[in-house]
């Protein structure tokens, strides 16, 4: 481990910097700026100070190479301060200007380069790499518009484009020197004997900013490097050829919208040829740029795998493999057996679900239109393997009809995947194992090898000391804090928190910033919806993207339960809840649209009724980003996780809530499951079907109109969505959702509705002895070290990166 070095913060150097791009904006003197500049200056002048000196990290390790479609940042001035070291002298440095860090830290828009948990992901493991100083290069797109912003309008869902200023966002540099030229369209022209030439119809210019992603007070700055499509470059070769400029002018206003979307689904592939393009032109500049470092530090083609991995968030970016072979085999002329075997031994490759609509496969014409020779190289892997499952397995179409990458007019990206690549990893023990078990078992036949687990992790450094700083202030004078041992530096280092689980000053320290947190949630709720909430409530939070499998729609039911309860008997035992909702759905998913409107028509309902005020309430916060989220986690005490057994690949909603002293309520699904294992029973309230109770329940026939009619509290509670001002008056408002959950309710909503409810009640029972409940929240977060994404990283150097 090498000794702490950090970039120095210089005082007089600051002050120059300041000014300079306080010149730069057209004022003289930094007392002009307004808010919004100071942001801008500030983050400028560090970004060109911090630029200067980094360390560099040893070049014979091999280099991880992180490709995702999704890059999560969240505000990246106040996190860029606190990993340089200089949050602390920065601040005091604008006291002078009587500006407040926090709020010039407001001013950032989120770079919303991603969905959720996989962008997100993405963005702590780059994060972890620098901090623990595994040599890596973040590759992505520059998108122009990032996910859409969320407001509502009488309950429903509205989608607006999210300008976050790409082009003046001040943590990018242009880096000039890595533009790119890539090819789409055109045909493949057959050399002689097996030699083949792509000849693409069109060339886009690929061009490249860079993000500085800083290590934690080490000194160490690596590139989180993002793809723009150029529109003033790109051509239409063929019809510029023939002369027709108008008509090759339309192709070029086609390029330029290549990068400005980024698609807006979670958990489901739509098959748009434009994203196909997005994730080829990702691909090949990526591929382009890893190739030309590796030749630039003077190694060879063979040396490609020992020097370079290339790690695939997901399928999303699985056209790198066929890039690379494709330039091995007709660029720098390898035989099909070496450049296999060198593609072979680089790529490895990570699965997030299991859900067949997520499982990303394309249309075999719009392949080949698009990418001619990359066709030819997929047909030809597909042959050699058809050979190789002949071996084992016989002539058997059954097994073939499941393992082949060419089928049935499709090319199926995951199976491509586990063909190709020397590793294949889940993300959370139960969704690794389930991996093997249910999605590739005869994969797993033939390459057992190949399969193993690396469970996700947060970073502790935005979730902890950015996210919540009086607890980070708190851990900094409990824990020891010897030298370089500091706890956001080694998570492990708070399981000695237990150790002051019964200590009252530490018990009574912990509560009181608990509850600030929870005022400040409360004042942010009262600005953003006119609401006044009871802060000594339960704050019950279910904060994630939008889906059925995520079942926010089981959260709703026991939501209007409650009510139901409380309106029929007023003076029930009931301990005052409120509970907050944030998450977006993707604009074409009607069915998710539909239980955010019915959410938001429940919590108006609900809170316009003065009888149960202060008793319930419910919050739906629109726009959820990461700055919102940190915001909202410091302030829980139930994190809802209540997804169908088998569906959540992980989460790392969960495991944030957890290590900010939220207690999970929820199934056995996800890291859910190892997260109960490191806190204990005690200190979770577990519920529902597992994944063996949803097989067995499935096999025997699943009638989900039997447990309404036969379940009174339900029924009523589903019935709730047809009357009154629920839908003044329109039945058919909530119709897509009832339909749904009554005709098939594909994600047992309604089989775990009697579990939900009464882990609900336990959670409010408990919640009555408060020294109790104050002890499990200590527990979650002192036994929540292990969810470090600095251990992820480690798991993946270890099981995954170690050379090959
Ligand atoms: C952590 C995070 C997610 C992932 O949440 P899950 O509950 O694991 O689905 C999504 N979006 C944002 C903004 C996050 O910070």
């Amino acid at each position: 481990m090498s000794v702490t070095q950090t970039i120095a913060f210089n005082h007089q150097q600051f002050d120059l910097a300041i000014k300079k791009q306080c010149r730069y904006l057209g004022f003289d003197n930094p007392q002009q700026l307004t808010l919004a500049q100071w942001y801008h200056a500030l983050s400028q002048a560090v970004l060109d100070l911090s630029y200067c000196e980094s360390k560099p990290l040893a070049s014979e390790q091999r280099h991880v190479n992180y490709l995702s479609m999704e890059f999560l940042i969240g505000r990246l001035t106040g996190n860029n301060l606190l990993n340089l070291g200089w949050y602390q002298p920065v601040r005091s440095y604008l006291q002078q200007y009587q500006i407040e860090l926090t709020d010039l830290l407001e001013q950032e828009r989120d770079p919303a380069l991603g969905n959720g948990g996989l962008g997100r992901l993405a963005a702590c493991y780059l994060d972890s790499m620098a901090a623990i100083e595994q040599p890596a290069t973040g590759y992505g797109l520059h998108y122009q518009y990032g996910l859409f912003k969320q407001s509502f309008a009488e309950g429903r869902q509205v989608e607006n484009g999210d300008s976050w200023s790409r082009n003046q966002y001040p943590w990018q540099a242009y880096n000039s020197g890595r533009s790119c030229q890539i090819g789409f369209g055109g045909k493949s022209k057959r050399l002689d004997g097996d030699k083949h030439q792509w000849q693409p119809a069109l060339l886009i210019k690929g061009e490249a900013y860079d993000l500085p992603v800083f290590g934690y007070q080490n000194g160490v700055v690596q590139p989180l490097r993002l793809w723009q499509a150029d529109n003033e470059q790109s051509f239409d070769l063929a019809l510029f050829n023939d002369g027709k400029y108008l008509k090759s002018e339309k192709q070029v206003v086609d390029a330029a919208s290549l990068t400005k979307v980024l698609y807006p689904n979670d958990n489901h592939q739509n098959g748009q040829k434009l994203r196909l393009m997005q994730q080829y032109f990702h691909c090949a500049c990526s591929v382009a740029d890893i190739l030309d470092r590796h030749f630039s530090q003077g190694y060879s083609l063979q040396q490609l795998p020992q020097q370079q991995v290339i790690q695939l968030n997901d399928t999303h970016p699985t056209l790198a493999i066929v890039e690379l072979l494709r330039l091995l085999l007709d660029k720098y002329n390898l035989s099909w057996h070496e450049a296999w075997d060198i593609c072979n031994r680089t790529f490895a490759y990570t699965n997030h679900t299991l859900l067949p609509e997520a499982l990303e496969q394309w249309d075999q014409r719009l392949f080949k239109r698009l990418l001619p020779r990359h066709f030819q190289i997929v047909d030809k892997i597909n042959s050699f393997f058809q050979q190789q499952v002949a071996e084992r397995f016989g002539d058997d179409n059954e097994v073939w009809q499941k393992v082949a990458i060419l089928y049935d007019y499709r090319v199926r990206m995951a199976n491509l995947c586990v063909v190709a690549c020397y590793a294949v990893n889940g993300v959370a023990q139960i969704h690794s194992d389930l991996i093997v078990s249910d999605l590739f078992p005869e994969y797993h036949q033939l390459f057992p090898n190949k399969f193993c687990n690396v469970t996700n992790g947060i970073t502790p450094r935005r979730w902890i000391r950015l996210a919540n700083p009086n607890l980070a202030d708190l851990l900094d004078r409990t824990l020891p804090n010897s030298g370089n041992r500091d706890w956001a530096r080694d998570l492990s280092l708070i399981g000695d928190v237990e150790k002051h689980v019964n200590d009252s000053g530490f018990r009574e320290e912990y509560l009181k910033i608990k509850q600030g947190n929870k005022q400040i949630l409360a004042e942010e709720i009262e600005r953003s919806l006119g609401l006044q909430v009871n802060c000594e409530a339960i704050f019950d939070i279910q904060i994630k993207r939008f889906h059925e499998y995520k079942r926010q729609h089981l959260n709703l039911l026991n939501i209007i339960h409650s009510y139901q309860q409380l309106k029929d008997n007023p003076n029930r035992d009931y301990t005052p809840r409120l509970f907050v909702f944030a998450g977006k759905a993707a604009p074409g998913y009607y069915l998710a649209k539909n239980i955010i409107h019915a959410i938001n028509n429940v919590a108006q309902v609900i809170n316009n009724d003065k009888s149960v005020k202060d008793k319930l309430q419910v919050a739906f916060l629109p726009d959820y980003r990461v700055s919102l989220a940190e915001k909202i986690i410091p302030a829980a005490d139930i994190s809802e996780q209540i997804s169908m057994a088998g569906k959540e690949a992980s989460g790392t909603g969960n495991m944030k809530l957890s290590l900010n002293g939220a207690l999970t309520l929820g199934t056995l699904d996800g890291a859910n499951v190892e997260i109960a294992e490191m806190v204990g029973a005690d200190n979770i309230f577990i519920f529902g079907h597992t994944v063996e109770s949803v097989r067995a329940l499935l096999q025997a026939g699943y009638d989900p109109k039997s447990y309404y009619k036969q379940n009174k509290a339900l029924k009523s509670a589903v019935d709730f969505l047809t009357k009154g001002k629920v839908c003044g008056g329109d039945k058919t408002m909530f119709r897509m959702l009832l339909d749904s959950l009554l005709q098939r309710d594909p994600f047992l909503v309604f089989a775990d509705f009697d579990s939900y409810v009464a882990a609900q009640q336990q959670v409010g029972l408990r919640y009555q002895d408060q020294q109790s409940w104050l002890s499990s929240a200590i527990l979650n977060t002192a036994r929540l070290g292990a969810f470090s994404s600095d251990r992820s990283i480690r798991d993946y150097q270890q099981r995954i990166w170690l050379p090959k």
